[in-house]
């Protein structure tokens, strides 16, 4: 065998052998998206009615929340009085996202109310009884919103409905509280 050809088969052979291992992950693709259910995720658009900021995306992909998406959120959902954030519990937006599929809508929420520091929390616990000294919103739990063109009534029956958390009708301030305390738990 000369040398040439000695090169030549070599080549030949790794050329192949590059190839195989090339080709097998495509064919792996290919033979998996035949059977593999959809990438699933989980979207939500909410927009803040005091800053006028909005999210629309995905939140969670494949099983795992998404750390950028759920930092612009709490950034969105910060205390608007004194610009203070903190992180969300990701189950918040995952009865969200089941609120807007149930109603078969992909409008925005509009946010009244997200995030309340402890400060913030005990002024207007001053203000009125209805806020809770231990509310919920103190800790990236809950959220005040309503939906443009749903009726109030209707968001809050659907999201009763779900039986997620805690859900609080409030007809006369135009929203509804939403909030994933263990037990499912209703007032108005
Ligand atoms: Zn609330």
């Amino acid at each position: 065998m000369s040398e040439s050809t000695f090169s030549r088969r070599k080549f030949l052979i790794l050329a192949s052998s590059f190839m195989a291992v090339t080709a097998t992950p495509t064919l792996a693709a290919s033979v998996l998206s035949k059977t593999r259910p959809r990438f699933s995720t989980r979207k939500i658009s909410l927009s803040n009615i005091h800053s006028g900021e909005e999210f629309e995306g995905i939140y969670w992909r494949e099983g795992y929340y998404d750390e950028k998406a759920l930092a612009r959120l709490a950034h969105l959902l910060r205390d608007r009085r004194n610009n203070k954030q903190h992180s969300f519990d990701g189950r918040l937006f995952d009865v969200l996202h089941r609120l807007q599929v149930s109603l078969g809508t992909q409008q925005p929420y509009e946010v009244i109310c997200g995030y309340r520091s402890s400060a913030t929390n005990a002024t207007l616990h001053k203000k009125s009884k209805k806020v809770a000294k231990n509310s919920l919103h103190m800790q990236g739990k809950a959220i005040d919103l309503r939906l443009e063109h749903t009726p109030l009534k209707e968001l809050c029956d659907a999201a009763r409905a779900l039986k997620a958390g805690g859900v609080g009708y409030y007809p006369k301030s135009n929203f509804i509280h939403v909030d994933v305390r263990p037990k499912p738990t209703f007032w108005t």
